[in-house]
């Protein structure tokens, strides 16, 4: 087989969990199959490089973000590269650009425009293992882009998809997809399968283990996607297609996002082109608005306003509200939130569901502070103080630990 290995960042966080990937990666060999394998930077650095950029200044150009957090990812590609040639293997490092992926030119949120597969084809037909650094391209005029936070997940499998490989395999530190986070609600259980779509609706919502954007690639690609430990031999989880016995699943899983900051504007005028201007201002500003609710307006002609947007974004939200200087009398962020979702593709032929969410919530005394639903979910914002509780009694409520 042609398979594509993933190893993140907790995977190759030091020179020992180097050395087990070389072996993981030998015994993959071994067994007969061609590889490429995909690695994140060591975990924690590339946090400790935007860290170091914002020593100097709190808006780095992004350009220049990228050559630098561009190089974490080279650092763990070049050491696997080196670990298993120690071991007799032959292998060879590429960048994103030597690995021919070309990406748009949207500095540390680009997208993937095409990869030229022929440099990893013909290293792979000449036996190498190919180790790609992962999270990065190159744009047509030759500068460092990456991918998002989270972005080696991508880069595997659109690699997997140009090279037309059997599998692409992303390695952690959990052993597959659980029902939710197994660090919260340790009573969690690991999903065999899962679908596309319950997965991306997971990992749009805040479940990390695979990054959304990978997720939606692989469906479009059909790609075959497994969720592993690289400190196990478990099975892991497969994302595929919806099959029948899955539809009988009422709710496959529950997700906390805690990056999430609210925007409260009142007094807000009711008239025709006022959410038009915020909401292009705040696109304009690149600021991905999330949940978004409007109430009807009084009989003075002004409604309240609410949206959400990450937490990373909500300086950038407040000086573009507050340059917003008519039609808007007052507003107010609040950083202490969080979203709790309820995900299951049973959801689209049951009711009931959302019912039993909301008096779950009551019952426990936690406010909901927004709501917003779609076929195969029910998210809402609630005070970040009570999103682990929430998390884990909806989780007991729709009996995912059973
Ligand atoms: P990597 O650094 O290897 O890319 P991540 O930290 O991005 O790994 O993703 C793995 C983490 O995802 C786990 O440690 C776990 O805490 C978290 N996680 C959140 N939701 C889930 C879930 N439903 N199932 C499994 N892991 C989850
Ligand atoms: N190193 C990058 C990050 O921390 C990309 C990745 O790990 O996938 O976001
Ligand atoms: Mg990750």
């Amino acid at each position: 087989m042609l398979i594509v290995q993933k190893y993140g960042g907790t995977s190759v966080g030091s020179l020992e969990r180097i050395e087990n990937v070389a072996f993981r990666v030998i015994k993959t060999k071994e067994l007969g199959n061609s590889l490429v394998v995909v690695v994140s930077a060591m975990s924690g650095e590339t946090n400790k490089l935007i860290e170091y950029a914002e020593h100097f200044t709190s808006t780095p150009a992004k350009k220049e973000m990228d050559m630098l957090l561009s190089s974490g990812e080279r650092v763990t590609a070049a050491l696997l590269a080196i670990a298993l040639q120690a071991k007799g293997v032959d292998a060879v490092a590429m960048t994103g650009r030597q690995a021919g992926i070309v990406t748009d030119s949207v500095h540390t949120y680009a997208r993937i425009e095409e990869i030229d597969p022929s440099p990893m084809k013909s290293a792979i037909e000449s036996g190498k293992v190919v180790i790609v650094a992962g999270f990065q391209g190159i744009t047509k005029d030759g500068s460092v882009t990456t991918l998002g936070r989270g972005g080696s997940d991508l880069s595997a499998v659109a690699i997997a998809g140009a090279i037309g490989a059997d599998q692409c395999e992303i390695y952690s530190d959990v052993d597959g997809v659980y029902t939710t986070d197994p660090r919260i609600e340790p009573r969690a259980k690991k999903l065999d399968i899962i679908s596309y779509d319950e997965m991306l609706e997971m990992s749009s919502l805040g479940a990390k283990v695979l990054q959304n954007r990978s997720v939606e690639l692989a469906k479009k690609l059909k790609v075959k996607l497994y969720a592993k430990s690289s400190f196990s031999d478990n099975a892991g989880t497969l994302i595929a297609e919806e099959s029948e016995n899955m539809e009988s699943v009422l709710v496959s899983g529950v997700v906390l996002d805690r990056n999430q900051a609210r925007v409260t504007l009142r007094g807000v005028s009711d008239k025709p082109g006022i959410a038009a201007q915020i909401f292009t201002k705040l696109a304009d500003c690149l600021i991905n608005v999330d949940m978004i609710i409007q109430n009807s307006a009084t009989s003075d002609g002004e409604t309240i306003l609410g949206f959400t947007v990450p937490q990373s974004e909500l300086q950038n939200a407040k000086t573009v509200m507050e340059n917003f200087d008519h039609d808007i009398k007052d507003m107010d962020f609040d950083e202490k939130i969080c979203k709790v979702s309820v995900v299951g593709v049973g959801m689209k032929s049951h009711s009931g569901i959302a019912a039993k969410a909301f008096s779950i919530m009551a019952q426990n005394g936690i406010n909901i502070q927004m709501i917003a639903t779609s076929e195969i979910k029910i998210s809402m914002i609630v005070n970040e103080k009570y999103g682990e509780l929430a998390v884990r009694t909806l989780h007991e409520a729709y009996e995912l630990d059973k």
